[in-house]
């Protein structure tokens, strides 16, 4: 019996109530069952059986919304506004700045039913990986695999876990980690295009060269925000020192907003937009959505 019953017994599926097997189906935390049909409209990302059927059932709903917003807000952009990079043939990144979002490219995400959006304010960090060869000697490359690897503040991180319920509200519900391969067999590590435009979207130094050596004219984006958040404060204290508190009190906003820039790399210029961008799509954030 056992594991040779357990195989060809049928169960109902939670969702649609079609009897499947063990092969064709996912067993959630709570014991219940979803098939492999129903398990297309859930995240690629998602892994269904760290949850209970409720919470399934409200995933599935919040990627129904993450269509409709994928169709509205970034479907609907010009062509130039979303920089498609796409290495290795199935895997690849979709940056649109103007809505501070972008889109994972993977095999198992074009599989799936529903299309989804990541917020540039939830990634934490990123890197270029490299995979080393295990067996260099016969004539292979340093490293088997490199490319890109993107970490997200994601509430399901092992690390966040004693993070409050307000820290978590702004972080990723269930994506922790992409990788993007992008090339194989190789000796030295590339991160491709997508790294060159993460650099951008955080203001950190490009690695190119021609972007180095006009960084070494400009400073980095990075740099210039600071430098600006300093004028902006000495401009507000000026203003104090001749009496105006009112305008004082106004240069000062700017300055700490634009300090707030810098010290998050920009991600609170990114919240802001983002959210915005979910307001008017659905009167409320996907934050907001997820806490109901
Ligand atoms: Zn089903």
């Amino acid at each position: 019996m056992g594991l040779f019953s357990n195989l060809f017994s049928k169960q109902a599926c939670s969702l649609c109530n079609t009897e499947v097997g063990a092969l064709n189906r996912t067993k959630l935390k709570d014991g219940l069952y979803i098939c492999k049909t129903c398990k297309k409209d859930t995240s690629a990302f998602f892994k269904a059986e760290n949850y209970t059927l409720n919470q399934v059932q409200k995933h599935i709903e919040y990627m129904e919304k993450q269509d409709e917003l994928y169709d509205k807000e970034f479907s609907s952009l010009p062509k130039d506004k979303i920089d498609r990079i796409v290495h290795l043939g199935s895997y690849g990144i979709a940056f649109a700045d103007d809505i501070a979002m972008f889109e994972i490219i993977t095999p198992e995400t074009s599989k799936r039913s529903h299309k989804e959006l990541f917020r540039y304010d939830q990634i934490k960090d990123f890197e270029v990986y490299g995979k080393e060869n295990i067996n260099t000697q016969s004539g292979g490359k340093k490293y088997s695999e490199t490319g890109i690897r993107i970490l997200m503040n994601c509430a399901n991180d092992i690390s966040n876990i004693s993070s409050s319920k307000d820290a978590k509200k702004f972080m990723h519900p269930y994506a922790c980690e992409f990788i993007i391969p992008v090339s194989r067999n190789v000796d030295s590590k590339d991160g491709g295009l997508a790294k060159h435009h993460l650099n951008r979207i955080f203001g950190r130094p490009e690695e190119t060269l021609v972007g180095s050596i006009k960084e070494k004219f400009t400073g980095t984006k990075h740099q210039q925000t600071g430098g600006k958040a300093a004028k902006e404060a000495a401009s507000a204290l000026g203003s104090l020192i001749k009496g105006d508190k009112e305008k004082a009190k106004e240069k000062l906003n700017s300055a700490i907003e634009t300090g707030l820039e810098y010290a998050t790399e920009n991600r609170s210029k990114y919240t802001k937009i983002a959210d915005k961008v979910e307001k008017d799509f659905m009167g409320e954030t996907f934050r907001e959505f997820l806490e109901k």
